[in-house]
């Protein structure tokens, strides 16, 4: 496939993990940085690889590696982050040199790579080829704050806590509570919070000042104050429908036209979570005595360990919800959001899913599950009040009862309130003068310097 060259003649190579949750930022920075004049190539991988034809302003530069069995599919996400980086240094060093001969040979600068913390080689390859490097944190603020604070929250003893001391606050990082920490895999986020720190020239953020700008001088300063680009949220750079990494059934959009506004509520667990079968009915069972309409997203590895004959429902069950309620195994989600008939999101709390419901004004019911999912849970329910969190056990009357409470309730009302308003906000930050517009023309600036830089040393060769 030819170079897709745009007018200012200086490229940016992107290098996304082949996590859905990682590639979908990555591709919204690229059309932003698209839309700035830049001409962008990607570097990707064979899994949830977006369609080409819907990108047809990027490069695709792909890494052929033959690493997509059963096993990793399966691994939990840490273990797949481990494994990618294992198997995907060497094509990554051989991919990079290409693309710079290339542009060298086309006489083209190539200002930087744009890269994921989570690969853990990535600094000493753009070293070797002297490429400046930004990084891109696709989460929240705060969790990074957690995650670079575990070694001290450890030493200060909230691990040894006992059950009945999950309440506690965690004084270090007010709202957090000692049950929102992760208990697992220490080890390989510490190696992500070293990783982050080492983008000495700047990390581009899916956040926007209004909504995280209280945390953003101690999030600097965590990253030894290198150059912070918020300049979310980064979905907007992208059109609503934007194609697929993975197939995206539009019948529930047409089943959406058919409800009442502000009537559904929309549940899904994003891409990685999985439920035990015990849950998987609980939550069914829930939503139907809710009596609410609802979109349920049941992707076939929803059920832990599972396989699809696990997903089949009970049929009292789709009797007593029919034509209330609709399961799909993946929706559009950015689409489903923005739908009039939606309500409400009972969500895992990832910080896309987030962030695409503030940008549609939707509120929440918070079901976290690994990683940073109960920092983003907890600073949705107690700092910004845009939604409820789930926080006992997955039992239908406790479901039954926080649907009621977010569709029906005056609290409802009050965070709908709240949420329309940060909706508000957000968009504002994209507008002309807005933090996020002035953010990425700074981000634009900054990367023109590591072209300006790299045509000077040209010349003087
Ligand atoms: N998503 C979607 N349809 C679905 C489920 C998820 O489009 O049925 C998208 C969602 O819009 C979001 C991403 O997948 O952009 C999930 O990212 P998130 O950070 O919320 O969670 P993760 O899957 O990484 O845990």
């Amino acid at each position: 496939m030819a170079n897709q060259v745009n007018k200012l003649g200086c490229r940016v190579v992107l290098y996304p993990q082949p996590l859905v949750g990682h590639i979908t930022p990555m591709l919204h920075i690229g059309n932003a940085l698209y839309s700035k004049g830049f001409s962008v190539t990607l570097i990707q991988t064979r899994l949830h690889s977006p369609d080409p034809d819907a990108f047809p302003n990027f490069t695709f530069h792909y890494i052929d590696e033959t690493l997509w069995s059963a096993e990793v599919l399966a691994s939990d996400p840490w273990e797949k982050v481990a494994l990618l980086n294992k198997r995907f240094m060497v094509p990554f060093r051989d991919s990079l040199g290409r693309i710079l001969r290339d542009a060298s040979s086309a006489e083209e600068s190539v200002a930087c790579l744009i890269s994921d913390p989570l690969w853990d080689f990535v600094a000493a390859i753009a070293d070797e080829f002297d490429l400046p490097r930004l990084g891109i944190r696709t989460g929240g603020l705060l969790a990074f704050v957690m995650y670079e604070s575990l070694p001290l929250l450890r030493q200060k003893g909230y691990f040894s806590l006992q059950e009945n001391e999950q309440e506690a606050e965690v004084l270090e990082i007010p709202p957090l509570k000692v049950k929102d920490l992760p208990t697992e895999n220490h080890d390989a986020i510490a190696v992500t919070v070293e990783e982050s720190k080492s983008y000495r020239q700047g990390i581009i953020c899916n956040t926007f000042k209004e909504l995280e700008g209280s945390i953003l001088d101690q999030y600097s300063r965590s990253l030894s104050n290198a150059p912070i680009f918020p300049i979310g949220p980064l979905h907007e750079y992208s059109p609503t429908s934007m194609g697929g990494i993975l197939d995206q059934d539009h019948s529930s959009i047409t089943w959406l036209n058919t409800q009442a506004p502000k009537s559904v509520l929309y549940v899904s667990f994003g891409t990685l979570a999985t439920i035990t079968k015990e849950q998987f009915l609980e939550t069914a069972w829930g939503l139907a005595q809710s009596k609410h309409p609802f979109l349920w997203v049941v992707q076939p590895k929803l059920i832990n360990g599972s396989d699809t004959s696990d997903h089949e429902l009970p049929k009292d069950f789709i009797t007593e919800v029919s034509g209330r309620g609709y399961i799909v195994t993946w929706a559009p989600q950015r689409e489903v959001l923005a739908h009039p008939s939606v309500g409400g999101f009972w969500t895992h709390s990832g910080w896309n899913s987030i962030i695409e419901s503030i940008s549609e004004g939707v509120p929440m019911i918070c079901f976290p599950f690994f990683g940073d999912q109960k920092v983003n849970a907890r600073v949705v329910s107690d700092v910004w009040k845009i939604g409820l969190q789930l926080e006992k056990k997955t039992e239908r009357r406790e479901i039954e009862r926080v649907i009621h409470r977010l569709m029906v309730e005056k609290e409802g009302e009050e965070l709908r309130e709240r949420v329309g308003a940060l909706k508000e906000k957000a968009h504002s930050s994209l507008m002309e003068g807005g933090s996020s517009y002035r953010a990425l023309d700074q981000l634009t600036d900054h990367i023109l310097s590591f072209c300006r830089a790299e045509n000077l040393r040209d010349e003087t060769h």
